[in-house]
């Protein structure tokens, strides 16, 4: 008789809730993974996602086995893989964390209906946000869709709350069961090593965040995201920390979890428009303007340089992931969609619900968003956000040598944008 703790995007032992209630349950916890045919199927073989999961997972499995224990890795589509697990294991109880994106919804539904048909209840918990689904809400009951009253809400829930307990569940170990299942090798799970690595975090320059945090050249922001996204962190320890050290870096993590209530309360943001009063814009869709925007030839050095920086490391700084999403959707009139699901193949920190809501607000049509006349001009984003081209010149190194002429006038690309979306919105 067993419980079994399902790891999914909470891939830490340390203050993670699901984890911490699972080892508390009357029976030995086998931990376990399951690499998700349905997700993994589309992604090419050396994804660096999927080995940075594999990576954090042997973390895992090291630390379990300091307590005798092993983490079960298996691979196939969920649901036939938790056939088989009821049939292998006699499952009196299974715990996970939460996981809000409308496939895992769907998932976990799925799951949770075959495990009672077994008998089995199936426990999910909050853990990867401090404040969930419709926990924030204007006074009406109806989520916010504005940014600043939802971060002035959530502070005052936090603080009400005297901030936000953590997990630890280091003196239940020994509730883990007692096993050495084979780790699996990424090749075992059809993939291989990419060159490509999510760097550690780093909290060391938060302190002047405020200030810094905009220049691309300066290496001064957390390089959470992946961490985050995966769960390699705990957000719970992050936001007390944050609190103490810098309100700018908090607002931040507040934007995370405003994305994240409004893909939960908001579905057909994943492929829609937040406001519907812009569906009618007419967009160019070039296919070969397209190509040099994902290439980094545009001729902007600041849009090229930060599409080779994602093309080569899986990262770009914000700054620059919104001129270049500004650039694609105003200049070059592509759909935000188009931009999304390139930056959702090749971020290592992609996220459904900040990358779909970034980008509307870089489109203009989403919640809250920047206003469709506001058109960042690169060049002048470029003399205030990387004065000294040391970024530039980090992603373009023929970029002395004479850089090639812009692929679109910007005061022409401007005009246009303007008159499309007037003309998309009176459509309207
Ligand atoms: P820091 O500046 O150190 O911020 C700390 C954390 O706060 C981040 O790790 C992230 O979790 C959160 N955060 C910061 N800015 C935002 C924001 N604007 N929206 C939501 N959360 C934020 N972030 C993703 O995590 N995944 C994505 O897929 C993603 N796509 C984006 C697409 C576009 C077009 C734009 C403009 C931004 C996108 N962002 C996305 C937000 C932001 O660019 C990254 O979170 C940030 O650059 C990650 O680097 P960092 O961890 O060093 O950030």
């Amino acid at each position: 008789e067993v419980t079994l703790f399902w790891f999914r995007r909470d891939l830490r032992l340390e203050d993670n809730v699901g984890l911490y209630h699972a080892l508390q349950s009357k029976f030995p916890v086998i931990p376990v993974f399951i690499f998700d045919d349905a997700i993994l199927d589309s992604l090419p073989k050396n994804d660096a996602r999927v080995g940075f999961i594999h990576d954090s997972l042997a973390k895992i499995n090291a630390q379990l086995q300091e307590n005798g224990s092993s983490l079960l890795i298996k691979k196939g589509k969920t649901q036939a893989v938790w056939h088989a697990l009821i049939q292998e294991f006699h499952i009196k109880e299974v715990y996970c964390n939460k996981d809000y994106e409308p496939y895992a919804i769907a998932r976990d539904l799925a799951i949770g209906t075959t495990l009672e048909a077994n008998n089995t209840p199936f426990f999910s918990h909050k853990d990867q946000v401090i404040f969930e689904e419709k926990e924030i809400t204007k006074a009406d009951g109806l989520p916010y869709t504005v940014y600043t009253p939802y971060k002035n809400k959530w502070l005052e829930k936090y603080k009400i709350n005297g901030g936000v307990t953590e997990f630890d569940a280091t003196s239940w170990y020994g509730n883990f069961y007692k096993s050495n299942f084979d780790f699996l090798t990424l090749e075992q799970i059809g993939f291989e090593e990419s060159s490509i690595k999510v760097k550690p975090h780093n909290l060391s320059k938060i302190a002047n965040y405020h200030e810094t945090r905009d220049f691309p050249a300066i290496d001064s922001t957390s390089y959470l995201s992946p961490h985050l996204r995966f769960g390699t962190v705990s957000i719970r320890k992050l936001v007390n920390w944050a609190v103490r050290k810098n309100d700018v870096f908090l607002s931040e993590l507040i934007w995370r979890e405003f994305f994240m209530q409004i893909l939960f309360n908001f579905p057909k943001v994943m492929t829609q428009n937040f406001k519907s009063a812009y569906d009618g814009i007419q967009w160019l869709n070039n296919e070969a303007d397209f190509k040099r925007w994902c290439t980094g030839t545009t001729g902007y050095p600041m849009v090229d340089a930060g599409m080779r920086q994602l093309n080569q490391t899986g990262y770009m700084h914000n700054r620059v992931r919104m001129v270049v999403a500004s650039f694609l959707c105003k200049h070059l009139l592509i759909e935000w969609q188009w931009g999304e699901a390139y930056f959702a193949e090749k971020l290592l920190d992609y996220e459904l619900s900040a990358n779909v809501g970034n980008w509307q607000w870089a489109a203009g049509t989403g919640c809250d968003a920047a206003p469709y006349f506001r058109v960042f001009n690169p060049e002048i984003q470029l003399k205030k956000f990387d004065e000294k081209g040391i970024y530039i010149h980090k992603w373009i190194p023929e970029f002395n040598l004479g850089y090639g002429k812009p692929m679109v006038d910007h005061a022409m690309a401007r005009d246009r944008a303007i008159a499309t979306y007037k003309a998309g919105i009176l459509k309207n």
